[in-house]
C-alpha cells in the first residue's frame, strides 16, 4: 500500500513513520509512506503557502495555488493514489470501520491543514473527501494523518507480528476488548482471574466474551444499540459470568 501525505512538516510524518510498526511495515514492503512538503508548490522565493482570510477574522488560510500545485507535482508521477482526503474536524469521523475500508485499497492520500485550515476550493476541487479523527481541534493535520496511517497499517497483512492480533480486539465485533493480564499471577495482592489460569480454553473464551459484552454495555451502550441490542444467548452469558469481586 502507498500513502502520500501532503504537509508543511514532512519531518513530523517521516520521523514517526520510520519507527515501530510503521517502520517495520515499510521495511517488509507492505507499506510505503511518502511525505511531501506543501512549500514545494509555493510560487515565491519565501515559500509562502498561507494568506489572510477573505472576510476577515483571525489566523491564516492555506492558499489554493501552492497546495494544488504541490499535489499536481506528485500526481503527475502516476504513483500517487486517490482518494485524497483533507484532514479536518468537519470531516467524516475516522474509526475502525473506516480504517478497514482504507486498508482494502491499494493506496490513498492525505492533505494536512495548518493555521485556520485550507481555502475551500482546495477541498472542493483537489480532494475527494474529508476525514476527522474526532471532535477535537489540533494545530495541524499531521497527528491526525499519523493516527489514520497507523490504524490502517496495522491491518495490513504482514504488518503485525501475529496475524491474528488485529482480528480479536476492540471494535472488531462491534465490542470493546476484554481485560488482559500477564505475569505475575498475583501483583501486590491483586490476583489474575482464576478462569484465565484454568487451562480450560472454552471457559476462557466464554469469560472473555462476557467481559467484552459487560464492558461495552457499561461504557459504550451506543455500540450495543448499533448491533441491535443483546441476544438471549448474550444475556445468558452475562448472567453465567457475573462481575468479579473487586479486590
Ligand atoms: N479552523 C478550523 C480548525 C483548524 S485546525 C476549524 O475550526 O475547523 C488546523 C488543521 O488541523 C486543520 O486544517 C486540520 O487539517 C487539522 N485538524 C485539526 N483538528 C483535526 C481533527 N479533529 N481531525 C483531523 N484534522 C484535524
Amino acid at each position: 500500500m502507498r500513502i502520500d501525505v501532503f504537509t508543511l512538516f514532512p519531518e513530523i510524518v517521516n520521523s514517526y513513520a520510520e519507527l515501530s510498526i510503521l517502520g517495520r511495515a515499510q521495511q517488509a514492503g507492505a507499506l510505503s509512506i511518502h511525505a511531501h512538503d506543501l512549500r514545494s508548490g509555493a510560487t515565491d522565493a519565501r515559500g509562502t503557502v498561507d494568506d489572510a482570510p477573505f472576510g476577515g477574522g483571525a489566523g491564516m488560510v492555506l492558499m489554493p495555488e501552492p497546495v494544488c500545485s504541490a499535489i499536481e507535482q506528485v500526481e503527475a508521477t502516476g504513483e500517487m493514489h486517490r482518494p485524497l482526503y483533507f484532514l479536518s474536524p468537519g470531516g467524516r469521523t475516522f474509526n475502525q470501520a473506516v480504517a478497514r475500508e482504507l486498508a482494502a485499497l491499494p493506496g490513498f492520500s492525505l492533505l494536512c491543514g495548518r493555521y485556520e485550515g485550507a481555502d475551500q476550493r482546495i477541498i472542493d476541487h483537489a480532494c475527494d473527501g474529508e476525514l476527522s479523527i474526532g471532535d477535537v481541534v489540533l494545530a495541524g493535520g499531521e497527528l491526525a494523518a499519523l493516527v489514520i496511517v497507523e490504524a490502517v497499517a496495522r491491518l495490513l497483512p504482514g504488518a503485525l507480528g501475529n496475524s491474528e492480533s488485529s482480528e480479536e480486539e476492540s471494535f472488531s465485533e462491534g465490542l470493546l476488548e476484554y481485560p488482559q493480564y500477564t505475569r505475575p499471577a498475583s501483583f501486590r495482592g491483586h490476583d489474575v482471574p482464576a478462569v484465565l489460569r484454568s487451562g480450560n480454553h472454552g471457559e476462557v473464551e466464554r469469560w472473555r466474551m462476557a467481559e467484552s459484552l459487560r464492558r461495552t454495555v457499561e461504557r459504550r451502550p451506543d455500540l450495543i444499540a448499533a448491533r441491535g441490542g443483546l441476544t438471549q444467548e448474550e444475556l445468558d452469558l452475562l448472567a453465567a459470568y457475573p462481575p468479579l469481586e473487586a479486590e
